[in-house]
């Protein structure tokens, strides 16, 4: 499967993977998916938001077991974020017909459409419109970095964009949505473990500095007379990064723009973006409201004013603990401690500061995630990475969930 895969969406320079949703090579990674399926005798089938099933049982039985993960990538992103838990599921599938399992729940095998959002800038566009989070109005106003919106993309893409929306029928059917995942960090790799099971999402958000001052000549300008507002910025990044050190949370200032942005001007405006993840609200609060009266201190020292914005905030979300349970009876793993706490579970658990469709569904329906060892800790790169011998634990222990939760 990873040999078929290889090709599809990679760039020749960067080596790095550009699957946007319903483009070209969406559209081969979709065709895969299909022939996966029909080649495996399950049910295909693709939901009104676009999302790919693969139904082994009866759909409308209820209570079914679900399993997968996205195709689609980020620019330039690795082979690994979201194609192992497709993959995965397909392999874990195998592994349980060869062991003879007889099932007694539907089990389906899913890929999510658009998780990444790399081309109309929203994650999870597939699940968030499966699950009503997003509406088919807000859905349809998405529009690329060409102009052209998701209605017309998908329906280049051989799909029907009136058809969209919240789907409570389909999730009413599901009993449980198990997605595996590449870990996107270090944990396990520190730990010694190949497999882990998911906590938490962190909550996280994005927050826009506006740090205002005066345009001015870089050459006639004294410095005592400037009121430059680069200065309480470039303060305030080494803020975020010790606010964030001291919560053991993680605080990013990756974007900035800045205004009138000449060489030999003083700026006018230096308007900066703070993204930052925390393992519980607490800590999350701690570190922006850190950097926010940091911000304003300096702010102040220099003559500058400033405005902070919440643009984005996504809340903590809790996998289905009872799930989660019997996930980590069921691959009974050793360890068992959760960002230094003692989880009681023989497992090891891990929260991430990455959104999933899991974490979009576990509002819905009981959700849960394997997490399989990146040595590197790289994700959304070329540098992504698993090794062989962690992917097939990674298939082992799905297999062993699915065979505890869907057979006999
Ligand atoms: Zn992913």
């Amino acid at each position: 499967m990873w040999r078929d895969l290889r090709p599809i969406g990679r760039h020749p320079d960067s080596g790095g993977y550009r699957r946007y949703a319903w483009t070209a090579a969406d559209a081969d990674c979709r065709a895969w998916f299909q022939e996966q399926a029909e080649s495996r005798a399950l049910t295909y089938e693709v939901d009104r938001n676009g999302n790919q099933w693969a139904w082994l049982g009866d759909p409308a039985a209820g209570n079914a077991v679900v399993t997968g993960s996205h195709l689609d990538s980020v620019p330039d992103g690795g082979a690994f974020d979201g194609p192992l838990g497709v993959v995965s599921s397909f392999a874990a599938l195998d592994e349980l017909r060869r062991r003879g399992a007889r099932f007694t729940r539907p089990l389906a095998l899913v890929n999510f459409g658009d998780e990444e959002g790399a081309r109309f800038g929203l994650a999870c566009v597939g699940s968030r419109l499966t699950a009503g989070h997003l509406t088919v109005e807000q859905a349809h106003r998405l529009t690329d970095g060409d102009g052209i919106t998701l209605p017309r993309a998908m329906e280049a893409a051989g799909y029907d964009p009136d058809a969209i929306g919240p789907d409570p029928e389909r999730l009413g059917r599901i009993g449980a949505f198990v997605e595996l995942h590449v870990e996107q960090g270090r944990a396990l790799d520190l730990s010694g473990d190949r497999v882990g099971i998911a906590s938490a999402i962190w909550p996280h958000g994005r927050w826009r500095f506006d740090f205002r001052g005066e345009a001015n000549h870089a050459g006639t300008t004294r410095l005592v007379d400037r009121r430059d507002p680069m200065l309480p910025y470039a303060e305030t990044v080494l803020a975020a990064r010790r606010e964030a050190r001291l919560a053991g949370a993680v605080a990013t200032f990756g974007k900035i723009s800045v205004e009138p942005n000449g060489v030999n001007a003083i700026p006018s405006l230096v308007r900066g973006w703070l993204d930052s993840r925390a393992a519980d609200q607490r800590s999350l609060d701690q570190v922006v409201g850190g950097v926010e009266s940091a911000a304003r201190e300096y702010a102040t020292a220099h003559g500058v004013d400033l405005d902070v914005v919440r643009e984005s905030f996504t809340p903590v979300v809790e996998f289905d603990h009872a799930l989660r349970d019997e996930l980590a009876r069921l691959l009974g793993l050793e360890s068992g401690r959760e960002n230094g706490r003692d989880t009681g579970l023989k497992v090891p658990v891990l929260g991430t500061g990455a959104g999933h469709d899991a974490g979009i569904l576990s509002g819905s329906i009981p959700t849960a995630m394997l997490f399989v060892r990146n040595p590197t800790g790289v994700s959304h790169s070329p540098a992504e990475y698993a090794a062989e011998d962690d992917c097939v634990a990674g298939v082992l222990a799905l297999a062993d969930v699915l065979e505890g939760l869907a057979c006999t």
